[in-house]
């Protein structure tokens, strides 16, 4: 064991082989890696000093800390707003507006007209507003914090009467109940987990209530025997006696979707028609934008919620800010190419099926065929309805094919044991590198 001590190379002749590198950081991570070799020498686990394989492990260390961990993938499963993949896209142009607005100082609470301190919330209002045809408009960190900022703001030690069937969990970090019992609000929930009829609310209705919530079921759907009492009837109820109406929308659209997406949910525009209180749906789901809850209703109401603390912990950034004005004049100007999530969707399969024979003319040693398939809007919005899409199949070990590519940053998806990738969501630019990718794949002769 002394013998291995002795074995140990100086920190100072280690610290030598690095002389790009940042001092501090070097020596900081390769006295870490030597204390860590005597710990190891000490509890048996080094029977020999390798100088090589310490090297290794600094420059390891030292590349881990100095770059970052979020990087860009390549999205080949098909599913549009993939949550664990960032979601919605930002166009290039959007984003330049928004990267100007962030490096250079900006009015963000400074009122031109009078010269002096100005509301950060007034900037989107306007836009959204208009889009929409709401009196107000409010943006939030993420829909999660308009929903608890909401139920705080108007029932904190009250009740509010929400369905048994649209108690739902989305994405494991938000449960309507447990949201709801962390902002204060009682939660009185009515009817059963299929049926909830519009005296299931009336009689759920007593001196303590302050507002019917309808929340989108998102992820899940509910077929056969069922019933749900529609926004409009839960408005009409909440005003016959004097309560609040709120719905938590989850995802929002606009223009009429393709392949009938529109059939199966209302556009917001035709919900906003009704004149709700209050509505509120993510930035970043099919509305296509940047994280952000979007809260939209009777300015009445809105101008309350300004007044609860709590939005400054909610607030928004000016580059958010930036974002969701950006991408609402775009929907003002029905410039859908803007908005990269409805692009996606509306790309022809012939167009998809144009680049998957791409990708193949540029992959010409690759055992593959075009197929069709169908895919998913994602995003806990539509579950259940298949939207068609182009996917090149692999040959071979699918698994093995999945696990090459994701170490590539390449998400692809494994159906029928086949390894596919879909054209739905591959960006045209992202063409070419995948066929590099898959090239240097071939290239490398693993057993695929
Ligand atoms: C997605 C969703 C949320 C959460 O929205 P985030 O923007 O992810 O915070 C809340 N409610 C419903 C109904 C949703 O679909």
């Amino acid at each position: 064991m002394q013998n291995l001590f002795r074995q140990i190379p100086k920190i100072d002749k280690l610290i030598q082989k690095f002389e790009d590198y940042e001092k501090e950081i070097i020596s900081k991570i390769t006295k870490e890696v030597i204390d860590k070799v005597r710990e190891d020498i000490k509890s048996g686990k080094v029977k020999e000093i390798d100088e090589n394989s310490i090297l290794r492990i600094i420059d390891f260390k030292y590349k881990d800390i100095t770059s970052p961990s979020i990087k860009n993938v390549i999205n080949a499963t098909g599913v549009i707003i993939h949550t664990n993949l960032g979601r919605s896209l930002i166009d290039e142009e959007i984003f330049e507006k928004a990267k100007k607005i962030s490096t250079h100082y900006c009015n963000l609470e400074y009122d031109l007209g009078k010269g002096k301190r100005g509301d950060r919330y007034h900037h989107t209002a306007k836009h959204l507003s208009f889009l929409f045809g709401s009196e107000d408009a409010l943006i939030v960190n993420n829909n999660a914090a308009a929903v608890f900022l909401v139920l705080n703001t108007f029932a904190k030690n009250k009740e509010v009467i929400v369905s048994r069937g649209e108690l739902v969990e989305i994405g494991g970090s938000f449960r309507v109940p447990e949201v709801m019992n962390a902002s204060g609000a009682i939660l009185k929930e009515v009817g059963t987990t299929n049926k909830t009829h519009k005296k299931d609310y009336l009689n759920a209705i007593n001196q303590n209530t302050a507002m019917i919530m309808k929340v989108h079921k998102s992820n899940y759907t509910i077929e056969g025997f069922s019933e749900e009492v529609g926004f409009d009837e839960i408005i009409k109820m909440a005003r016959e006696n004097g309560l609040m109406d709120y719905y938590d929308l989850g995802s929002a659209y606009i223009p009429n979707l393709p392949y009938s997406l529109s059939s199966f949910e209302p556009s917001i525009l035709d919900i906003m028609k009704h004149n709700p209180d209050l509505i509120s749906f993510s930035g970043d789901k099919l509305f296509g934008g940047v994280q952000a809850g979007i809260i939209l209703g009777k300015k009445e109401y809105i101008k309350k919620l300004k007044q609860n603390q709590i939005l400054r912990m909610f607030r928004v950034d000016k580059i958010t800010i930036s974002l969701i004005e950006e991408s609402a004049i775009a929907y003002i100007e029905k410039n859908y190419d803007k908005i990269p999530t409805l692009k996606m969707l509306f790309t022809s399969t012939d167009e998809l099926k144009k680049r998957a024979e791409n990708f193949l003319s540029l992959t010409p040693y690759l055992k593959a065929k075009i197929i069709d398939t169908f895919t998913y809007v994602g995003g806990g919005t539509m579950p259940n309805k298949k939207i068609p899409s182009i996917a090149v199949a692999f040959e071979g070990n699918a698994v093995k094919w999945e696990e090459k590519f994701r170490e590539n940053l390449v998400i692809g998806r494994i159906e029928n044991e086949k390894f596919l990738l879909d054209f739905r969501t591959i960006q045209a630019d992202e063409i070419e590198k995948l066929a590099k990718i898959t090239n240097e794949l071939l290239s490398c002769k693993v057993n695929l």
